[in-house]
């Protein structure tokens, strides 16, 4: 069976952990600095804090822009929990907005309409490493929180995704573009904002008391982090390649694909395929192919809420389904998913 996501580990990489392991000093240390530094050097500007997970990073961001209870934050709803968590976890209000008509992105103008006097921030996704419309999100005068999970590299504007919003935040999760296990950033040209972040991500020695988190990264988990970021061109390369390899062998599909993006900003975390109906069938077949498809979100949050039905995002999760695409691929396995996927077209029709 071909994996629908798997991190790309090499000898460096390993390495790279066994040497901090084998020193003794685990715990967060000059590692983790030389991680942040490298970070804020491949994004470009702005200082960075990592953390031990892309949750983390943002519930200190939210947290680092004072927001919290009866403030209203506007997020996608076609987007993993992880969102609705860290909003919950500062006592906010969600404001569940739908996604755009050729696009994965949340939509201005619905977003727009849902803008009250009580909005304080839009979580921002660039999803399945698609750049989002910044130019109309940053004039709305809300602050825009980027969650740059799925997007590490992507560029738009000639600038990194991240750089965009006041604060944006990362996610080294085991299949995200770059991996630290679990981990994450948070990149920011406030200083100020980023001076709360740090003093909230440990507790230790630190007064006067106020109620802090572990949030740290592992020096262990730095140095693998440091490894992987010298391959972030590489991964990128390698993820637009596979994906243009599949929109030329599904071009006479009668499936959706996936937009390269504003400005070709896509970095292709994600190759989804919007089908004409469900995708429960569909992912039957390229399973009985030997390969493992699934729907891109688990359940959109209005789902899981049972809050009104958004009907872009309905759609995107009855009939939108993920199929492989990582750096760690082979050809005969791309081969293989494209002949999977033309015959599992052919009997879903
Ligand atoms: C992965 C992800 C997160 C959460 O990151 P974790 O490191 O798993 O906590 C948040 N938002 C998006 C869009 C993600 O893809």
């Amino acid at each position: 069976m071909i994996p629908h996501s798997k991190s790309f580990i090499d000898d460096k990489d390993v390495r790279a952990a066994t040497e901090v392991i084998a020193s003794g000093k685990l715990a967060q240390g000059e590692k983790v600095e030389a991680f942040e530094q490298a970070f804020v050097d491949t994004l470009g500007t702005g200082s960075a804090v990592a953390v031990s997970s892309g949750t983390a990073a943002l519930h200190l961001s939210l947290l680092a822009l004072g927001i919290g209870k009866g403030d209203e934050i506007i997020i996608p709803s076609f987007v993993c929990s992880a969102l609705l968590n860290a909003v919950h976890y500062v006592g906010a209000t969600p404001i569940l907005a739908d996604i755009g008509p050729n696009t994965y992105n949340l939509d201005p103008e619905d977003v727009e309409r849902r803008i009250t006097s009580s909005t304080r921030a839009i979580i921002l996704p660039h999803t399945f490493g698609e750049v989002a419309n910044l130019d109309r999100f940053l004039k709305m005068g809300v602050t825009i929180i980027e969650n740059c999970a799925q997007a590490v590299g992507a560029r738009y504007h000639g600038r990194c995704a991240g750089t965009f919003g006041i604060i944006s935040m990362f996610s080294f999760y085991a299949t995200k573009v770059i991996t630290t296990g679990e981990g994450g950033m948070v990149l920011s040209e406030a200083e100020d904002l980023l001076a709360i972040v740090r003093e909230l991500r440990d507790y230790d020695k630190r007064t006067p008391y106020r109620v802090r988190y572990n949030y740290k990264m592992t020096d262990i988990q730095a140095a693998l982090g440091l490894s992987q970021l010298g391959k972030l061109p590489h991964f990128i390369n390698k993820r637009t390649a596979i994906a243009m390899k599949y929109t030329d062998a599904f071009s006479d599909l009668p499936v959706g694909l996936p937009n390269p993006g504003l400005d070709g900003s896509s970095i292709f975390y994600r190759y989804v395929l919007m089908l004409k109906e469900s995708a429960d069938h569909f992912i039957r077949e390229m399973a009985s192919s030997g390969v493992a498809c699934c729907r891109p979100v688990y359940r959109p949050i209005h789902d899981l809420l049972g809050t009104e039905v958004l009907p872009r995002t309905e759609r995107a999760w009855q009939c939108a389904v993920s199929i492989p695409i990582y750096p760690a691929l082979k050809d005969q396995e791309i081969d293989h998913i494209i002949e999977a996927v033309r015959h599992a077209c052919k009997i879903c029709q």
